[in-house]
């Protein structure tokens, strides 16, 4: 009898699941989609989008079915691209619009069997998915009445809801907010209009950039006299100030720091936790409860007091989060930008190969005899932490293998910035460096030992807490000073090193001093918080007990 009871209850079962196989493979099928996409957040991208689907079916049978090739032709296409490249964003467009030949077929050498392997399985489940549409009985908009309004309602809701409040939450004033649809979480919707924003944002960045060197600014000089000949910006990647052992880490990271004479600040906090903000906090200057101009920059600055510009780059030219930089080193008297456009996985090119150049542009006659700035934006210790570095380069121990690559491309920094110098030395002329970090990186997965890695994030003191220091050719000392100092001031730092005098920025502010930033508050990526409300991010030295 039971038997018989459980036999029934599983046939009524099946038969229930084979009606609704078709609605059953759908969500399967987006579910899948999304996986694609792993950046929306899962449940709420599948279900949207699963509403939005189920909507066009109801509508009509050709446009839901055109509609599932588009998608899924598109994604097939941009996966394995996707894979090489990251999502997509205006470098990548940069890199398509602008590959030579030769680039293009070594863009398709990059491709490996196993990135087809999905778009593979995706096909498939999409003929499935049309072969059941076959079978299935279509309900009518009229017997769904209800129901049909009621997803229309939660359609839009969805549709419209994450980008409003992402728009509304973005409190910081540096830049005009925008309302992106890209936003939704509606899968093709947030594609195609992303596609768009990237293929527009490339044009105006590209014009932009063409633009930059044109750009005529009234800074109000007001004296300039360098004390120095030769001035170097080094900028830095990701490096976090608790990795170097100048700033307390164990093992020796940076030896040549760890002895050398200079300024060095313990107290330096970036602007923000991403490259992107954080230049955007600290090379350009930004008048009290006004927007960004983007023609006041440190180049610019340099520029209206005739000092020569020099900018040497191993980081993108072109892509949404390259541009801020790349923007004010078009706008140098020289550049070379030594990474491709947009190539950010193949076509990694190291750091040492900036010191030739380098090297070779300090060397030329300098008949004017103006004071020079060299700006060299590194890579540094940028995430793909092992790719920083050949084999020879990986000399620190530490944790596991990524961590170990983290702490030897800091190691790497400091051998950069010990070959600068030195180089400046050999052109015996006065000299004066600043490095800084364009911001840290913080902790995941700190509780196992194999997996623990630093990532992005705004959530702790260390994202923002970099290193900061100043070597001269004329200093006697080493001065170690823990002043509390927001990047968002570097601008008036950088002129008082130039020795330049600005109506614009005024006079009553001492970068140098000794007097603490007070407030200093910081950029999540989301809104302005104060620095010290934020939480601590420890390296995980229990680990290694
Ligand atoms: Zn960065």
């Amino acid at each position: 009898m039971a038997l018989l009871f459980n036999k029934s209850i599983v046939k009524n079962t099946l038969q229930y699941l084979n009606l609704r196989l078709f609605y059953i493979w759908l969500l399967f099928f987006f579910f899948f989609l999304v996986a694609i996409s792993p950046e929306i957040s899962a449940p709420y991208a599948v279900a949207s989008t699963y509403i939005f689907y189920y909507l066009l079916y109801l509508i009509n049978n050709t446009i839901f079915k055109i509609s599932l090739y588009f998608l899924t032709i598109s994604l097939v296409i941009y996966y394995p691209i996707s894979m090489l490249y990251g999502t997509i964003n205006s470098g990548i467009i940069a890199a398509f619009l602008e590959t030579n030949f030769s680039e293009a077929a070594s863009f398709l050498g990059g491709f490996s069997v196993d990135m087809f392997i999905l778009p593979f399985l995706y096909i498939l489940s999409l003929i499935i998915l049309i072969r059941l549409l076959k079978y299935n009985i279509k309900p009518t908009i009229k017997s769904q009445k209800i129901l049909f309004i009621i997803l229309i309602v939660v359609f839009l809701f969805t549709l419209l809801y994450s980008p409003s409040v992402i728009y509304f939450k973005n409190n910081y004033d540096w830049e005009e907010k925008t309302w992106k649809l890209s936003n939704t979480p509606i899968n093709i919707i947030s594609f195609y209009s992303e596609m768009y924003n990237s293929f527009e944002s490339y044009y105006t960045e590209k014009k932009l950039l063409e633009n930059a060197k044109d750009i005529m600014v009234d800074w109000n000089i007001l004296s300039t006299s360098s004390q120095y000949k030769n001035y170097v910006l080094v900028i830095g990647e990701s490096a976090r100030k608790d990795y170097f052992s100048t700033y307390g880490f164990p093992l020796q990271t940076t030896p040549f720091l760890d002895k050398t004479n200079g300024y060095i600040n313990q107290g330096y906090i970036s602007a923000a936790p991403g490259t992107y903000h954080s230049l955007l906090g600290s090379l350009y200057f930004k008048e009290k409860e006004k927007k960004i101009d983007y023609a006041y920059n440190i180049i610019t600055l340099a520029k209206a007091a005739k000092i020569e510009t020099i900018w040497l780059s191993n980081q993108g030219a072109i892509g949404k989060y390259d541009t801020i930089a790349s923007r004010i080193g078009a706008s140098a008297d020289k550049q070379y930008f030594i990474k491709k456009a947009g190539y950010n996985t193949s076509g990694e090119t190291d750091d040492l190969e900036l010191l030739p150049l380098f090297q070779n542009e300090l060397k030329k006659e300098n008949p004017t005899d103006k004071a020079r700035l060299f700006v060299l934006h590194l890579m540094g210790s940028h995430q793909k932490f092992c790719s920083r570095l050949n084999e020879e380069e990986k000399k620190i121990i530490f944790i596991n293998e990524n961590l170990s690559c983290y702490a030897s491309s800091i190691l790497k920094t400091d051998a950069i910035i010990e070959k600068i110098i030195a180089q400046l030395q050999q052109q015996n002329e006065p000299y004066s460096l600043i490095y800084f970090s364009d911001h840290g990186l913080s902790h995941i997965n700190k509780d196992d030992q194999e997996k623990v890695t630093l990532d992005y994030s705004g959530k702790f003191k260390q994202n923002y807490a970099v290193p900061f220091f100043k070597l001269s050719s004329d200093d006697s000392d080493r001065t170690v000073v823990n002043t509390q100092r927001s990047a968002m001031n570097f601008i008036y730092g950088f002129a008082q090193w130039l020795g330049i005098k600005s109506q614009r920025l005024g006079q009553s502010y001492d970068f140098f001093s000794e007097k603490n930033d007070s407030a200093i508050k910081v950029y999540n990526f989301e809104q302005m918080l104060p620095f010290n409300s934020l939480e601590s991010d420890p390296i995980p030295y229990y680990l290694t007990k």
